[in-house]
């Protein structure tokens, strides 16, 4: 089977993490801060904080920027869940914005006129845009619209590690960026996550809340503030110093396989079949997602793609389609482009370990199944 992602663990990874689990050190200690440092420069940003999962690292970034009963934070339509969730968590709403049908990010236009036409009763405090399957598409524009009108940045980049626009890498535009490092993404630690910030108020605040509130020295314990434990292990941090080694070649190795699946699949999109997604520069290639015409049922497809090793899914949920988060505002809107991307996305594999054949056998696939 030609599985949709595929984790990759060097063997000198494995044999870092058999010395630390023999070493006693096993929760946050010296592997997770050398992995902070080392995560913080390839980003180029001031300060990370390694937690235990991509929804902590959303959570901390929203608990640090005060969010919480009677505000508001904007997300896009189409995205996982934890999105949308881990606002409604902290008592502020979340309010649904649609997307683009190319880039599959949030539409700065819907979102600065949702913005501009906004009522209340909760506050506006914060844009939340994804990055989604690794696409920096609009970064720019969400960061000059939080600038006009004093909202916060939070950038839920958790598929987007290594994705950049220009210089700019995804994570560091606004006040904060959170990364997942569940084995879904392109690089993994098991569980796992981060928080990137330039800003060190907010740095010390989440760093606060990651660990009970709690300082430390030699002789007591503080409690500063009320806190959670949202801290990574020193193993799982051997496994992420290990991988961000190789990010970069294999998003390389990524965008080849992404050309195949666009110079083959070409004629599909030619036909009216699919709707191939836009890899912009930049891209970090974390899933293809296409998007299948109205006349196939996507689950037939993927049943077919299974039958000839091929494994495939829906790429991400539609917010709205979900009716968790009701409030008016998502209620009297509609969301057509995240609907319609929910409904017929289909994310075909993509990982560093697959072979230029396997990209011209999903190709084929695809073809005899959607051309008859
Ligand atoms: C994966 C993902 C998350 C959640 O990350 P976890 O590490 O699984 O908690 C949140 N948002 C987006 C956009 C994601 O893709």
């Amino acid at each position: 089977m030609i599985k949709l992602s595929q984790p990759k663990i060097p063997e000198h990874a494995i044999n870092r993490v058999s010395e630390i689990l023999r070493s006693g050190q096993l929760v946050h200690g010296e592997e997770c801060e050398a992995f902070e440092v080392e995560l913080a420069e390839y980003l180029g940003v001031e300060h990370a904080l390694v937690v235990s999962n991509g929804t902590a690292a959303l959570h901390l970034a929203l608990l640090a920027s005060n969010i919480g009963p009677g505000d508001a934070v904007l997300v896009p339509d189409f995205t996982f869940a934890a999105t949308a969730n881990i606002v409604e968590i902290t008592g502020a709403k979340a309010i649904i914005v649609d997307v683009e049908a190319d880039s599959y990010n949030m539409d700065p236009v819907l979102l600065e006129t949702c913005i501009k036409e906004w009522q209340g009763p909760e506050k506006l405090k914060a844009i939340m845009p994804v990055l989604e399957f690794g696409s920096s598409k609009n970064l720019t524009e969400y960061l000059r619209i939080a600038n006009e009108y004093n909202l916060l940045l939070i950038e839920d980049a958790a598929c987007a590690l290594g994705a950049s626009d220009g210089d700019l890498k995804v994570g560091t535009a606004g006040d904060f960026g959170c990364f997942s490092f569940h084995p879904r993404k392109t690089l993994t630690t098991g569980e796992g996550g981060a928080i990137v910030t330039n800003n060190t108020v907010l740095y010390n605040k989440a760093k606060l809340l990651r660990s009970h509130g709690m300082v430390r020295d030699m002789y007591r314990t503080k409690f500063e503030c009320i806190g959670l434990n949202y801290r990574l292990t020193n193993f799982q941090a051997a496994i992420g110093r290990a991988l961000l080694v190789e990010l970069d070649s294999w998003i390389d190795k990524r965008r080849i396989l992404a050309e195949m699946y666009h110079t083959g699949l070409k004629e599909l999109e030619e036909k009216g079949l699919v709707k191939l997604p836009t890899i912009d520069e930049g891209h970090s290639l974390q899933t293809y997602m296409l998007v299948l015409a109205k006349q196939f049922d996507r689950t037939t497809v993927i049943k077919k793609l299974k039958d000839m090793g091929i494994e495939s899914s829906l790429g991400a949920q539609s917010m709205s389609a979900l009716n968790l988060y009701d409030n008016k505002q998502n209620k009297n809107r509609s969301f057509p482009i995240g609907n319609e991307l929910y409904a017929m996305g289909l994310a075909i594999p993509l990982h560093e370990s697959m072979e230029d054949k396997d990209a011209v056998k999903i190709c084929l696939a695809l073809k005899t199944i959607l051309e008859n």
